[in-house]
């Protein structure tokens, strides 16, 4: 048996976060931007400041409905289509890549493995026993199943589109952060329940809450990259679970494509055995590890590049129109 260290593969965590801790950090800066552009246009300040659009990553269900509008109308928002560019291109990695979003790119998947890590450090963190897991596990199925029915079903195209250009939509993301800069006590109590509970059970809010990565882990399930283990190399020491932030049984399977597995690679880097845990294509083609996140990060950043130039990213309502539905929000 071939037991060695390799040396390659341990850098990939480090690329990891550091490309998560930079997706991280252009997101507090879009943030701190997104609010003195809301200053400015609420007139608490005479300073103007680009609203930047990327703020709409963080308006889901607003995606959720301009992407029905897309497919019944062939109609792109005009009202965040940033949000929508984004939920899109998301999907595309996850058809391609696993749920390469949630393992590279998604911020609160990094908050998320941030409290896991705290647990590990207090030695709190835990899988859930198998009965606990399966009995949780549908809760985001539950809840992105909601939305769709909800969007896709119990509203007409033109019920969507009335609600796509209200203006609790238009005005949905300044909302969304006075949401947060003045949350209410029960906000303040669900999110510190949420985060004693991340600490405790490893990946809870990405593993049994969040309805956008169970969007993205059914598209993941069909992608053609996948995680294959050599039953013969395996020598059965369990560090792959042990890395894995889902939890997975990497140990007892051959292929991994379950729609849990986030594609971070925390396995392979954490297996001892070479060649033991190797990244397919197609079940068959062998993937240099780095290809994995500059195919991801690549097709983020591109198709970003892309719809920046084509008119698919910056809002089309006029900045002045923009003005009066803020007017009213609290800062
Ligand atoms: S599961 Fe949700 S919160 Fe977690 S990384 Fe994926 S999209 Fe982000
Ligand atoms: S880390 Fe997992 S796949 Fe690798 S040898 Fe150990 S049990 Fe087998
Ligand atoms: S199976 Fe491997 S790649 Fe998938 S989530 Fe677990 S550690 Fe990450």
């Amino acid at each position: 048996m071939k037991i060695i260290k390799k040396d390659i593969n341990r850098n990939i965590p480090l690329l990891r976060e550091t490309i998560r801790f930079l997706f991280a950090s252009y997101c507090i800066f879009i943030g701190y931007k997104f609010y003195m552009f809301l200053l400015w246009a609420t007139g608490h300040s005479k300073v103007f400041v680009n609203r930047p659009s990327s703020v709409e990553a963080f308006l889901p269900i607003s995606a959720l409905a301009s992407l029905r509008m897309f497919l019944y109308s062939g109609q792109y928002a005009r009202i965040h289509p940033a949000g929508l560019t984004i939920l899109l291109t998301a999907m595309l990695i996850a058809l391609l890549f696993r749920k390469g979003f949630c393992g590279w790119i998604c911020p609160v998947g990094l908050v998320s493995n941030l409290l896991e890590r705290l647990g590990r450090k207090l030695k709190l963190a835990i899988c859930l026993p198998k009965w606990l897991d399966m009995t949780l596990k549908p809760i985001k199925y539950l809840g992105l199943a909601f939305f769709i029915y909800m969007i896709f079903w119990q509203m007409n195209i033109a019920a969507v589109k009335q609600f796509i250009n209200s203006p609790y939509n238009i005005s949905v993301d300044a909302r969304m952060l006075s949401f947060f800069l003045h949350p209410s006590k029960l906000t303040i109590i669900i999110l510190l329940s949420l985060a004693i509970l991340s600490i405790i059970i490893r990946n809870f809010w990405c593993k049994y809450l969040c309805p956008y990565g169970a969007l993205l882990g059914i598209l993941a399930y069909f992608s053609p990259t996948t995680i294959k283990r050599e039953e013969e190399l395996c020598i059965k020491c369990k560090k792959c679970k042990l890395a894995c932030p889902a939890c997975i049984d990497i140990f007892n399977k051959e292929v991994i494509r379950t729609p849990e597995c986030y594609g971070c690679l925390k396995c392979i880097s954490a297996c001892p055995v070479e060649d033991c845990l190797q990244l397919k294509f197609l079940n068959k083609k062998r993937m240099p590890l780095w290809l994995l996140p500059v195919m991801i990060v690549g097709v983020f950043l591109g198709v970003w590049i892309i719809a920046e130039i084509t008119g698919h990213w910056q809002t089309q309502v006029p900045i002045e129109m923009l003005k009066q539905f803020y007017v009213d929000i609290p800062l």
